[in-house]
């Protein structure tokens, strides 16, 4: 399973980020670091998809890392538009995995600056690779860069639907 290297490299405390309030999320959203994660994530397997719709409905954003563009959540000036007073409003298995891989630290709550940090084995740049290789795949390389580059109307981040936690 393509999915369960990531699994060895979780070591999530969901008590700690509900006691710092999402700091993380305030500053930006993470993203979805393997495609793999995100077709699971939105349930697009088998499905006949367009990336700008997956984008539109899901309110998604894409994000340009070394010339390759990467899903990740909108954001507004208060961060990520999932994060409420309460946490996240994804279900746990939506979030983007580099949110799920963040690695939460005790001195993140005393210092009020992110300390957190993310798993040795976590390779950015293959992850880049895997996501050029997948629009490659699929055909959709140059929509999904021309979408990057002209990415402007997002829907009203402030109507955005809560899902419901199922995690
Ligand atoms: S990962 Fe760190 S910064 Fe993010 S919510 Fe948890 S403790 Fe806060
Ligand atoms: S998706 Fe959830 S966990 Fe990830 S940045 Fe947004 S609010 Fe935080």
């Amino acid at each position: 399973m393509k999915l369960l290297r990531w699994k060895a490299l979780l070591r999530e405390d969901p008590m700690l980020c509900t006691q710092c309030g999402g700091l993380c999320c305030k500053s930006y959203p993470g993203m979805y670091l393997d495609p793999f994660q995100f077709v699971q994530a939105w349930e697009l397997e088998g499905k006949d998809w367009r990336l700008g719709e997956v984008l539109e409905n899901c309110y998604l954003s894409l994000k340009v890392c070394m010339g390759i563009p990467i899903p990740l959540p909108r954001f507004s000036a208060g961060g990520c538009i999932f994060l409420r007073k309460d946490g996240c409003t994804l279900p746990r298995h939506k979030r983007p995995l580099e949110c799920l891989l963040m690695i939460p630290r005790v001195e993140t709550l005393l210092g009020g600056e992110i300390r957190c940090g993310f798993p040795q084995g976590l390779d950015y740049l293959e992850c880049f690779d895997r996501w050029r290789e997948f629009y490659q795949e699929r055909g959709i390389w140059k929509e999904a860069l021309l979408i990057a580059k002209t990415w402007t109307s997002p829907k009203n981040p402030f109507l955005v639907k809560v899902w419901r936690s199922e995690s």
